[in-house]
């Protein structure tokens, strides 16, 4: 497959699986949580289906389309390990009902392990009923994968819900 159409089925995978978290967790009212603004493609597209849910934003920097910037009350802004810590002050554990992970880079070793060390302060973030989606496995304890979207590949993209 060239890299172009991995590129496109990689982006057809992250919306198939939002447009899954948003519906499943439709009718919960916490926060959501879109980790990884980059040039806010994603997080302009969770402003659309999420239907008014506060969105808090995580980078370390802001480098956003001008459109797609947070305001600066839904903005973290730092290294993920620091702002999730300050996000389970500031928040609550149990606020979020849809956390968007979108960390990767090029080192597919590191994207690895940085989702696993933040995986655990994700959890806490989460009610029960609420989903994560994400590049990268997020394993917890009180996480349990769900079936992806039709047409997702295994491995392309990850949703899991929290069960208590
Ligand atoms: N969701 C974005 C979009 O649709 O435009 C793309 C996100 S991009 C793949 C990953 C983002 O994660 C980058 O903007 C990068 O700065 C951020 N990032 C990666 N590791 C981070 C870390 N440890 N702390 C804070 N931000 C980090």
């Amino acid at each position: 497959m060239s890299r172009l159409d991995s590129f496109i089925r990689r982006l057809e995978a992250q919306r198939s699986c939002l447009a899954e978290a948003a519906r499943r967790t439709q009718s919960l009212t916490g926060v959501v949580l879109e980790l990884g603004l980059g040039n806010g493609r994603t997080f302009d597209h969770l402003r659309e289906i999420c239907g008014g849910r506060e969105i808090y934003v995580f980078d370390r920097q802001i480098a956003a389309h001008p459109d797609c910037i947070p305001a600066p009350d839904r903005m973290f802004l730092g290294d993920f390990t620091e702002t999730l810590k300050e996000a389970r002050a500031h928040l609550g554990d149990g606020a979020a009902t849809l956390i968007h992970v979108d960390l990767g880079s090029g080192d597919a070793t590191a994207s690895l392990a940085l989702a696993a060390r933040l995986a655990p302060d994700i959890a806490a973030l989460m009610e029960n009923g609420a989903v994560v989606v994400s590049d990268q496995p997020i394993e917890a304890p009180h996480l349990a994968p769900l079936a992806l979207p039709e047409g997702v590949r295994p491995g392309r993209y990850f949703i899991a819900e929290k069960r208590a």
